[in-house]
């Protein structure tokens, strides 16, 4: 809770008073965007609440709402006396309906790299925990995909964006696609290292580094989607430097070209194909490492394995392949 921005504590306290409204005892989703609409009207600007059956919160008769909430509290400490006679003080009868809407908030502001949790989060997670609500608010151009998108332009200090400003930088921003290929044959005495990661195998990849296939691949497609050569003119197996180097290397440059060239990873979908080991459950780790060294969320890359069904050098176990697709966008 003290992560939260200032107007995502006075969500909290408009949805509170919501739910006090409509005499519920609990904080509901409902309420809860009704909340991140009063605190912040500009990320729910585009979105009539009223015409999805939501009647918005009145916020502007302050003092009607503070008498209101009194004799509320007041209500609830009589009837908690009554209850437990002799025990003094205020009882609440209000609980937070879903603990896990402020998981997921600090969540995705963790994914997002954000020291603070402010209302794109808090919105994002009500969504989250109520999927008829998101299909509603689907239909009224706030898509998850939309709200994704404003968690990851959110600053600390900042409240993020109204979904109109958005749609117009969205209409403003090129969008590039670049495809990678690599594949290593594999031999007995090297690692198998792939996304980043040291895989328990009695073979590994044959190269001058460490033979990273994913690696190499995802850099292939980032340098190409952004127009700046392949890896092989950026890091050339003829130059010792890069003997046994770690793949992650190649793609923290390959970062560091976009920041120049102001693109962002927008996605990034890849597949390996290698006969054995099972690559599945190492993917979480993969997808950490090369998110790290890519500098986005986890959420931006995608991997999938197949087996080369015994057919081929991939097929006898005598090399290892990946392809994949990168999307940048312009910003
Ligand atoms: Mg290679």
């Amino acid at each position: 809770m003290n992560r939260l921005t200032d107007k995502g504590r006075a969500a909290l306290h408009w949805a509170f008073l919501a739910a006090l409204r409509e005499e519920k005892n609990e904080i509901g989703s409902i309420h809860l965007l009704m909340g991140i609409q009063c605190a912040n009207p500009q990320i729910l600007a585009d979105v009539s609440l009223s015409s999805l059956g939501i009647s918005p919160l009145d916020v502007s008769d302050v003092a009607q709402i503070q008498q209101e909430m009194q004799k509320r509290f007041m209500q609830a400490s009589l009837a908690r006396s009554k209850e437990e006679s002799g025990v003094p003080g205020i009882a609440v009868p209000f609980a937070f309906g879903s603990k896990e809407i402020m998981e997921i908030a600090a969540k995705c502001s963790d994914s997002f790299g954000a020291r603070t949790i402010g209302t794109p989060h808090l919105l994002y997670a009500t969504l989250r925990v109520d999927s008829q609500l998101a299909g509603k608010l689907g239909q009224a151009n706030l898509d998850g995909a939309r709200v994704l998108s404003l968690c990851r332009d959110y600053k600390d200090g900042e409240e993020g964006e109204s979904t109109a400003q958005m749609i117009q930088k969205m209409q403003g921003r090129t969008f590039r696609s670049g495809i990678g290929y690599d594949l290593h044959r594999l031999a007995g005495g090297r690692k198998l290292i792939v996304g980043g990661i040291e895989l328990p195998f009695d073979k590994g990849p044959v190269g001058h580094s460490d033979g990273d296939v994913l690696a190499h691949a995802m850099c292939d497609a980032i340098l190409g989607a952004a127009g700046a050569g392949d890896i092989g003119t950026h890091f050339p197996d003829t130059d010792p430097k890069w003997k046994g180097a770690n793949s992650m290397l190649f793609l923290e440059h390959a970062r560091k070209l976009l920041d120049e060239k102001h693109f962002a990873i927008e996605w990034i979908d890849a597949v390996v194909i290698t006969e054995k080991p099972k690559l599945g459950p190492h993917f979480p780790k993969m997808r950490e490492a090369l998110a790290k060294a890519l500098g986005v969320s986890i959420d931006h890359i995608h991997l999938k394995a197949k087996t080369n069904e015994g057919v081929d050098a991939i097929g006898r176990g005598e090399a290892i392949a990946a392809h994949v697709v990168a999307t940048l966008t312009s910003r």
